[in-house]
């Protein structure tokens, strides 16, 4: 089953509690509308395809938006759901729902922009990036927009001392007796796994750096498949490092950032991006707001009266952005490593798809070098053959 049981992962998302988290997630809801409200011009008439449509939300965006047509197309059986939701908003002469995979479904026609929320943990967990390349190379006109347009994931040495002190002060009085046993047996088990949390930007030991960065209109299936990149992390302070933090930012630059391959500077070297972030959400809460009504209380389009980044718009997931569902990912080290200040941590990062049992997982592999390792590698330019 190397491609993951492709139905037990559809069958994943029947669970409509998947989806109100989704839609309760408003950084992440409100990037995908405030790229549509801030690109009118772009869609108004236009052929949008939207990959995994879910309950059709982006659809919906995209319809009133003033697409021409959409395709909401969506493996899992919320497909019905989502038809019954386009009829009730009264959208269906826009909206076609198509049950199915984006894989085998026909459209008659090209289509001129592609929306998705593809991203998982980390951004790749989940390999739903596949099935949106996948949408683009047979569906995308030439010319078309990805939206989101690009993809970066972020690396940084973390410092969880308060996790495992929380832990360890959890246990350590249990109706008057000592159970400091299970918040070891916990600490073991949690080495090896990641670890999917909310965490506070103090534990950051240094600044995050790109681990990679993506241009939707050109990356290729085998691009995430497997990749190996070097990093160096000046941390400044003495401090003990429990491993790294791992989160991703998307792009929506509609027509306005021109990347593409061989040119990684399109995210970071483009116009001025706008934030998406919700002052005043409280860090780390699973459910920010009870209501799903987001009409009240919204942030206005961003980027639409910014004439340095006209239209564009950016959902960040970090330690330093408002919570969202996706949280941050913790890699924990076999062994805590205790760090003196000036030091310059390197290692090397491996994510590769689980291509043995579950292509929607992935191996992340974090090997420490020294210095000159690094140096060396980067040299011979070969940092892509690291096992
Ligand atoms: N667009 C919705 C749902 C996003 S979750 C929203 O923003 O709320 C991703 C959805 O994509 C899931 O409902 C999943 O079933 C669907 N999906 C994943 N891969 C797909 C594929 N290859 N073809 C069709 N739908 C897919």
């Amino acid at each position: 089953h190397a491609d993951g049981n492709a139905s037990d992962y559809f069958i994943s998302y029947n669970d409509l509690d998947i989806h109100r988290l989704m839609l309760k997630d408003r950084p992440r809801t409100l990037a995908y509308r405030n790229f549509f409200e801030a690109n009118r011009e772009l869609v108004k008439d236009k052929v949008v395809l939207d990959v995994g449509a879910g309950t059709g939300i982006l659809s919906l965006f995209a319809a009133i938006a003033g697409a021409k047509k959409v395709y909401a197309v969506e493996a899992s059986d919320v497909a019905s759901l989502c038809k019954e939701i386009v009829e009730e908003n009264e959208l269906d002469k826009i909206i076609e729902v198509i049950h199915g995979t984006v894989e085998d479904i026909h459209l008659d026609t090209k289509v001129d922009l592609i929306v998705s929320e593809w991203m998982g943990f980390y951004l790749l967990h989940e390999s739903m990036l596949d099935s949106v390349i996948v949408a683009r190379d047979r569906f995308l006109s030439p010319g078309g927009i990805m939206a989101p347009s690009h993809a970066v994931i972020y690396f940084a040495p973390v410092d969880m001392s308060k996790h495992f002190q929380d832990r360890a002060d959890e246990w350590s009085n249990i109706y008057g007796f000592d159970f400091s046993p299970v918040a070891s047996a916990i600490n073991r088990q949690e080495v090896g796994q990641p670890l999917v949390e909310c965490l506070s930007p103090d534990v950051l030991r240094s600044e995050p750096k790109e681990l990679l960065s993506l241009d939707l209109k050109t990356v290729t299936k085998e691009d995430v498949r497997k990749f190996t990149v070097g990093l160096e992390f000046h941390i400044p302070q003495e401090t003990k490092i429990h491993g790294f933090a791992c989160w991703f930012d998307v792009i929506f630059s509609g027509g306005a950032v021109s990347g593409g391959k061989g040119s990684p500077g399109g995210v970071t070297g483009g116009p001025q991006i706008v934030h998406v972030d919700e002052k005043g959400d409280a860090r780390c809460q699973d459910s920010p707001s009870s209501s799903l009504d987001t009409t009240e209380n919204s942030t206005p389009p961003i980027g639409a009266n910014s004439p340095a980044a006209p239209g564009v718009v950016l959902l960040k997931t970090g330690p330093r952005d408002s919570p969202t569902h996706w949280k941050q990912t913790v890699i924990f080290l076999p062994h805590t490593i205790a760090v003196g200040s000036g030091t310059d941590l390197c290692c090397h990062v491996t994510m590769a798809q689980d291509t043995q049992i579950n292509k929607r997982h992935y191996n992340i592999t974090v090997a420490l070098t020294d210095s000159a390792d690094l140096e060396e590698e980067e040299e011979e330019g070969d940092s892509e053959e690291e096992g």
